[in-house]
């Protein structure tokens, strides 16, 4: 965790990597909508697997992925892009 990651966490802007903490066992993707952690008991990890091997689990919301890649995202953007298909 370093001063340029927070500022990131904070607005929930959408990047690589995987916010662990260690208050709540759990660890979110960034831009997930859960509430903003304190910072001391923040800690980053390169992926899902990293966290998931110091013990946390995956956040109910986002499963841990970052926002523009959970699993609803994607299955929107494969709608999107099939031009068979009609959006509602
Ligand atoms: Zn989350």
């Amino acid at each position: 965790m370093t001063d340029e990651d927070w500022p990131d966490l904070v607005a929930r802007k959408a990047r690589p990597g995987v916010i662990g903490v260690r208050s709540t066992g759990i660890f979110c993707g960034f831009g997930c909508a859960a509430r903003t952690p304190l910072r001391k008991n923040v800690q980053l990890f390169a992926s899902r697997e990293a966290a998931a091997a110091a013990g946390l689990r995956a956040c109910k919301r986002c499963g841990g992925y970052p926002k523009t890649d959970q699993p609803v995202a994607r299955a929107r953007r494969s709608i999107a892009s099939d031009p068979s298909l009609e959006l509602p």
